[in-house]
């Protein structure tokens, strides 16, 4: 069931457009990630359905209740929502315990079903044994359990996440996301999560929207936005791709490291190639590519390499294989299906 329905909302703050005509749909039990660059509109679409914005155009349904719809000058304010917030401070009560966090928001009903729902989000949120703490006697992944505990005991359909897990420390970051989608799943909502990092996104998530200045560039499965991304800058911001040329001849593209297969989208020419890192390998009898620069990762080495166009690609090289720069490296590119984007926009790709 569709929870969350933004339709053509868009926001202007004095000249700047920050959402243009911007539609999503979440359903519950779904996550969505808002993925892009700093300042390309995802807290004030998050903010818009918050409640703490208007919008310029648009309306927003929310259960199915329409909250706003500039047309129709409809307005339902922020608190009258039934929208959960989960902020990057997370911003406890530091006077209250973690249990008087959780029952804030639960001041209109019965005793016994508040204590009720205060036990089974504890439980759920592992948080038994700190239930009688204070905010500074808890571990930051704790603080932010209490948070999501707080955001979700007024059951809200909707709960909304933003940068949530910056203030963890990295390690921490992973598993608490694991934690936080299963809650989330486990209470049937719908969730949308603000993030400027791909990895959390791409982990997390249902559902990707890739927003750039103000405009969702796609929206779909992380699969999908990773593996066949409709812009190229999609193409750029998710995960890591180099550029290279080709011409497109039917439903072949022919390169320099190789003739891939690619579905006709666009007319026969001169067209740009997206390579994915991993897609590139070293392979005897392959293309000569030089060696530009020299990475180490740890688990991986990432080596730049020139190929005789002057085009660049990278290698992610897990065996530990040493290749100075000047080195020449024989290469070839697996790409079961070649992406590719039109040569004639000269759209930079980050
Ligand atoms: P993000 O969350 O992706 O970093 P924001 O939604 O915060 O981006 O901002 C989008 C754009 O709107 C930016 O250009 C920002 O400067 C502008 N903006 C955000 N909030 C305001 C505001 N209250 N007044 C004026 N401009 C704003």
């Amino acid at each position: 069931m569709v929870v969350i329905k933004v339709e053509e909302v868009s926001k202007l703050y004095n000249e700047t457009l920050a959402v243009k005509c911007c539609d999503i749909q979440v359903a519950s039990g779904e996550i969505l990630a808002l993925l892009g660059p700093s300042g390309s509109g995802k807290t004030t679409l998050l903010r818009l359905i918050a409640g703490f914005e208007r919008p310029n155009e648009g309306r927003i349904i929310i259960g199915d209740r329409t909250v706003v719809d500039v047309a129709g000058s409809v307005w339902v304010p922020a608190e009258a929502r039934g929208v959960g917030m989960v902020f990057q401070d997370y911003a406890l009560f530091p006077h209250l315990t973690v249990t008087q966090n959780i029952q804030f928001g639960l001041r209109t009903i019965s005793n016994k079903d508040r204590q009720d729902r205060v036990q089974e989000l504890l439980r759920v949120t592992e948080l038994l044994p700190y239930a009688e703490r204070y905010p500074h006697e808890l571990s930051g992944g704790q603080q932010q359990r209490v948070a999501l505990a707080r955001a979700l005991a007024p059951r809200p359909p909707v709960v909304l996440l933003d940068e949530a897990f910056n203030g963890l420390d990295p390690e921490l970051r992973p598993q608490m996301r694991r934690e936080v989608a299963r809650i989330l799943r486990h209470m049937r909502t719908a969730a949308v999560l603000v993030t400027h990092d791909q990895e959390e996104a791409l982990g997390m998530a249902d559902q990707v929207a890739v927003i750039r200045n103000g405009e969702l560039q796609q929206v779909g499965t992380p699969e999908d936005v990773y593996y066949n991304p409709t812009t190229i800058f999609v193409a750029g911001f998710i995960g890591h791709a180099d550029f290279i040329p080709g011409v497109l001849a039917g439903n072949e593209v022919h390169t320099e490291i190789g003739i891939f297969s690619c579905p006709a989208q666009l007319p026969s020419g001169p067209v740009k190639v997206m390579i994915r890192h991993e897609a590139v390998n070293a392979k005897p009898g392959g293309v000569l590519a030089t060696v530009e620069e020299r990475e180490f990762l740890g688990g991986e080495i990432l080596y730049r390499l020139r190929l005789p166009s002057g085009a660049r690609v990278h290698l992610e090289q897990r065996k530990p294989v040493h290749w100075p720069v000047g080195h020449q490296v024989p290469i070839e590119a697996q790409l079961p299906q070649a992406v590719v984007f039109s040569d004639s926009n000269g759209e930079n790709p980050t």
